[in-house]
C-alpha cells in the first residue's frame, strides 16, 4: 500500500503528517537534518506519495529519493487550519485572523475557505530562541520553556499602573507599558534567568497579539486563531496570548496540533 505523506519544511522544524489506518500521525524533525527526514521515509515506508510545502520544500524535494509534489505554503496552511478548525468544531464571526507563530510570524485573514496574507513580523519563535540564548545562555527549547514557567515578569516589565502609581490611568493599568521597561535606571539587581525568560516570552506574545488585534480591526472580525510550533508545549506563551487577546476585546482560539497545519494541508492536497 502506498502511504500518503504531507511535509511542511520550515526554517526551524520539519513537520510531517501521514495517514496510518485512516488516522493522521505526526512527526517532527530539525530543518538542519533533512537527511533524517529522507532516511525516515525510505526506511519506514516502501512506497510513498509525498507533498511538500514550506520554505525548505525545494531543498528537501531535491534530497528525496522519490519524486514529490509541492504546494504553496499559505495555501497548505489555510487548508490545514480549515481541517483542524472543523474537527474542533470552531465557529467564527465574519471570518477570522490567523497568525502562524513559526520562526517568524505570518498573519492571514481567512473567510469562506479563502485566505489572504495580510502581514507578518520578524518576531516569532526564532526570536524566542535567540533572545532566550542572549539572556540565559540556554539553547534547548524545552528547557527554556520549563525555566520560564518558574519566572516572574513583575520585576522586569513596566505596567501602565506602575507609571500611574495609584492614580487612575486612562487605559487598563494591567497593560504592559514597556516590555523590559523596569530594568533601566535600576540596574542594581540583575533579574534571574527564569524571570528574564518569562519576560522574553511576554515580549513575543504581546507583540504578536498587538499586530493581530490591529489586523482584526482592519478586517472587522473579532476572532484570532494562533498556530505554529512556538506554541508547542508552551503554556506560558499560550496563556499570555490568550489573556492579552481577551484584554484587548478579541476572541482568541488555539488549535490542537495547530503546528501541523501546513503538513496536514499538504497531505490533504494529495487527495485532490
Ligand atoms: P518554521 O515553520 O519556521 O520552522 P515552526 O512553526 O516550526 O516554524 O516554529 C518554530 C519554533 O518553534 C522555534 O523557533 C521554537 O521557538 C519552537 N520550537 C518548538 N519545538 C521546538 C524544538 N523541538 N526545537 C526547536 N524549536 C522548537
Ligand atoms: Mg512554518
Amino acid at each position: 500500500m502506498t502511504i500518503k505523506i504531507g511535509i511542511d519544511a520550515g526554517g526551524t522544524l520539519v513537520k510531517v503528517a501521514y495517514l496510518d489506518k485512516e488516522e493522521i500521525q505526526f512527526q517532527t524533525f530539525s530543518s538542519q537534518r533533512l537527511d533524517q527526514v529522507t532516511n525516515w521515509i525510505s526506511t519506514e515506508f516502501s512506497e510513498a506519495e509525498v507533498c511538500i510545502t514550506g520554505g525548505k520544500s525545494e531543498l528537501l524535494s531535491k534530497q528525496l529519493q522519490i519524486s514529490a509534489q509541492t504546494i504553496v505554503e499559505f495555501e497548505a496552511t489555510c487548508k490545514g487550519v480549515g481541517y483542524l478548525a472543523e474537527k474542533q468544531r470552531l465557529t467564527f464571526n465574519n471570518g477570522f485572523i490567523f497568525a502562524n507563530v513559526g520562526t517568524g510570524t505570518s498573519i492571514h485573514y481567512m473567510k469562506d475557505g479563502k485566505q489572504e496574507r495580510v502581514g507578518g513580523i520578524g518576531v516569532g519563535g526564532g526570536t524566542l530562541l535567540g533572545l532566550s540564548y542572549l539572556v540565559s545562555g540556554e539553547t534547548d527549547y524545552e528547557k527554556i520553556i520549563q525555566f520560564s514557567l518558574q519566572g516572574n515578569r513583575e520585576k522586569i516589565d513596566l505596567k501602565v499602573k506602575d507609571i500611574f502609581e495609584g492614580a487612575v490611568p486612562p487605559i487598563s493599568g494591567d497593560l504592559t507599558a514597556s516590555n523590559f521597561g523596569k530594568l533601566s535606571g535600576m540596574m542594581a539587581e540583575k533579574p534571574s534567568d527564569a524571570d528574564a525568560l518569562a519576560s522574553v516570552i511576554g515580549l513575543i506574545g504581546e507583540t504578536v497579539v498587538t499586530i493581530c488585534i490591529q489586523v482584526a480591526e482592519t478586517y472587522q472580525t473579532s476572532d484570532i486563531l494562533y498556530i505554529g510550533s512556538t506554541l508547542r508545549s508552551n503554556s506560558i506563551l499560550a496563556g499570555i496570548m490568550n489573556s492579552y487577546t481577551k484584554l484587548r476585546g478579541k476572541q482568541p482560539f488555539f488549535l490542537e496540533n495547530g503546528e501541523f497545519s501546513g503538513a496536514i494541508g499538504a497531505l490533504l492536497s494529495l487527495d485532490e
